[in-house]
């Protein structure tokens, strides 16, 4: 479909709220799904051209030996995954694989270091990073844990675009899955990122073994903050043999494709993103959360420490469905 005939089908902007009751979320999981689908469509078309995906890629500069117990995680120190703790990656590395993502249509490039919260002399080499990257064009990204207010401040000087912290779940789930850090942490650091004038990038992960009404409670934690994340990656847990969650969970994919669909409604002027779990899913998948409004993937060999899907694969998807990466 060209560009012409789907402006053609834009809807008008809705009124960007903030105050969704969990009542008001819950019903919009509950809706009949071509109904759903439809609102999510809707408001989609209303704040973005509905034939266009943002491409990211992300890399782990700092991989394996977290202090931090997040249940889903192979990069916890406090799980046998196999997953070797490493040094920072040089900086040298860091921007040929920059080059190399963006010379394969990436437009972001994501740094992820597996870091309870960065350390003073570890900052420094970030901020030299995102300067390098940012050289590059490409819009820049880190995931570092936790930050202060200054710290952010710091990553804001040196040019970054994004910072990535994720809620994760509801606030009352989130004690099954993480006992190191609070869910009040994470909100203050996502409030650090904001004030230093960072974009926020904020989801959580689904298929951990919560019920619907703990996605209903994640979405309201995210689209009732005081600004909507500007990226909402929504992420299919990937289980991982020696983590907690390497058995049970599991989420029906249609239900997934649900959550990105209230993602959408609750938050439209945000990115939708399908981050993890993409592996597994099926090109009609993928095809559905673009219909509910997904909007952005995660584009390369690996996610983190998980396998992400075949680069080839993805392009061919894009190509099947008419869709374009956003430049
Ligand atoms: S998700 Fe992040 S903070 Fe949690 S264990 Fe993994 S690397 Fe550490």
């Amino acid at each position: 479909m060209t560009s012409v005939a789907v402006e053609a089908f834009a809807m008008p902007a809705a009124a960007i709220r903030h105050d969704w009751s969990r009542v008001e979320i819950r019903a919009l999981f509950e809706l009949p799904f071509p109904e759903l689908m439809f609102r999510a469509q809707s408001l989609h078309r209303a704040y973005f051209e509905p034939t266009e995906v943002q491409i990211s890629t992300l890399l782990s500069i700092k991989t394996g030996g977290c202090p931090e117990d997040c249940a889903y995680c192979p990069q916890s120190a406090h799980y046998e995954t196999g997953v070797k703790a490493e040094k920072l990656m040089s900086l040298d590395t860091v921007l040929e694989e920059a080059r190399a993502a963006r010379d394969a249509g990436a437009s972001r490039f994501c740094m992820g270091a597996a870091w309870r919260e960065p350390k003073h002399r570890d900052l420094d080499k970030v901020c030299a990073m995102v300067e390098g990257v940012r050289a590059l064009g490409l819009e820049t990204c880190a995931t570092l844990g936790m930050l202060t207010a200054k710290q952010a401040r710091q990553l804001k000087a040196a040019g970054l675009d994004y910072y990535n912290h994720n809620l994760d779940t509801s606030p009352e789930f989130y004690g099954e899955i993480i006992s190191t850090r609070t869910y009040q942490e994470r909100l203050d650091t996502l409030g650090h990122v904001r004030d230093a004038g960072i974009h926020v990038c904020c989801g959580g992960i689904v298929g951990m073994g919560e019920a619907r009404e703990d996605r209903v409670g994640m979405i309201a934690a995210l689209a009732n903050l005081p600004v909507h994340p500007e990226s909402v990656p929504i992420n299919m847990l990937v289980k991982v043999e020696g983590t907690p969650l390497a058995r049970g969970g599991g989420l029906d994919p249609l239900e997934f494709v649900r959550t990105i669909a209230v993602a959408r409604i609750t938050m439209p002027r945000s990115v939708v993103r399908l981050s993890a779990g993409r592996e597994d899913m099926s090109e009609e998948t993928q095809a559905l959360c673009f219909l509910a409004g997904a909007n952005s993937i995660f584009y390369g060999p690996k996610l983190l420490t998980t396998p992400n899907s075949d680069t080839d694969r993805d392009m061919r998807l894009l190509d099947k469905l008419g869709m374009v990466p956003m430049r």
